[in-house]
């Protein structure tokens, strides 16, 4: 969960982060140690799922807005993990010195 403004991310960034989420949830009310494995990220401040079905519905709509087809709606009502553990600035900058594309939109932005 980069949480960053979608419009800034470029295409692959915006459908991977997308398809994390639907990934999370499954593997949160799944997987056999999903909340072992929920826990772990949300330790290393890769997911707030208090955040995890407004979040999804800000990419989805991205999605739609560039084209892209959307047809799966997410809900989440399990065990919270990682309140509050987001820390936007740092995966900003992180995100943009991995990825040409998304540091382009974002200089436009
Ligand atoms: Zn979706
Ligand atoms: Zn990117």
């Amino acid at each position: 969960m980069w949480c960053v403004p979608p419009e800034i991310l470029c295409d692959d960034h915006l459908r991977g982060e997308h398809a994390e989420h639907h990934q999370l949830v499954g593997t949160i009310l799944n997987h056999p140690h999903g909340e072992a494995i929920a826990a772990g990220h949300a330790e290393e401040g890769n997911i707030d799922t208090t955040r995890v079905e407004d979040r999804h519905d800000e990419l989805a709509e991205e999605m739609e807005r560039r084209g892209f087809d959307h047809e799966s709606p997410l809900e989440y009502d399990g065990p919270t993990f990682g309140l509050g553990a987001i820390d936007v600035d740092h995966n900003r900058s992180d995100l943009l010195n991995r990825c040409n594309k998304c540091r382009e939109r974002a200089t436009k932005a």
